[in-house]
């Protein structure tokens, strides 16, 4: 953990942090230089996008250990989960498209209104179905599935993309945690928070989180929120 942490510090803070740093020096010399000054508003988009990405990592970072705290108020209220997924996925198909991946939602209509932090949980699927169309080649599928199960509903994503081994389901969910390739890389830009916020989000409303795949063979992570019949 300590060294993932350390990883983390290095790659996501230290890196943006340089590029800004030299991206201010190159800006400085443009005031007083006519002949750079049109790299100006390249320097400054540049740098805000550092910026940025720094300042979601930061809240993701913050999100993550107010929840293990117990300290991130979860403001549950009954809600319909189908219009939260058929709203998740308006929002991806575009980028799903621009990519050339199929993406559907597989949900009766009528799914039971569910006690849930809808901001929150929006969040989970925002953060599953980003992993699903990264990881999954161009000519993908994923699917974003839910049916009634006892006194639970159960959400998937599904993807028909890479998968991981045992070894790293087993991780998975682990902060910092990323899989690696052969060089010691991580596969994808990220950060190892996404699926820790998840499970701790999904346990925070008494629900469970897990993953099916096999390396080549997609995914399926699967969530649970349970509801109470009589309300
Ligand atoms: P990151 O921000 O690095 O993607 P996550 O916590 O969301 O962090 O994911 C952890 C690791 O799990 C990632 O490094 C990625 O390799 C793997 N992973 C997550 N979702 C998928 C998926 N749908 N298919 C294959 N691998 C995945």
């Amino acid at each position: 953990m300590r060294d993932d942490l350390t990883d983390m510090i290095i790659h996501d803070l230290r890196s943006p942090l340089t590029s800004i740093n030299l991206g201010l020096d190159l800006l400085g010399k443009s005031i007083d230089d006519p002949g750079r000054r049109q790299n100006a508003p390249s320097l400054l988009s540049g740098s805000k996008t550092s910026v940025q990405r720094m300042m979601a990592l930061i809240d993701q970072l913050l999100d993550v250990a107010r929840l293990e705290m117990g300290r991130l108020p979860i403001v549950a209220k009954p809600a319909p989960l189908a219009a939260l997924l058929r709203e998740k996925a308006a929002q991806f198909l575009p980028q799903a498209e621009n990519d050339g991946k199929r993406l559907e939602v597989v949900a009766r209509p009528d799914l039971p209104t569910v006690p849930m932090d809808r901001e929150l949980i929006g969040r989970v699927l925002d953060n599953l179905l980003s992993n699903a169309l990264k990881y999954t080649r161009t000519g993908g599928y994923v699917a974003l599935r839910a049916a009634c199960n006892g006194y639970s509903v159960v959400v998937q994503v599904v993807d028909d993309g890479e998968g991981v081994t045992p070894e790293q389901a087993a991780h998975i969910f682990d902060k910092f945690y990323q899989v690696k390739d052969d060089a010691g890389k991580p596969m994808r830009r990220g950060t190892g928070l996404g699926l820790t916020f998840c499970k701790l989000v999904v346990e925070a409303h008494n629900g469970r989180i897990w993953l099916e795949s096999q390396p080549g063979n997609g995914s399926i992570f699967s969530f649970t929120l349970p509801f109470n019949p009589e309300n």
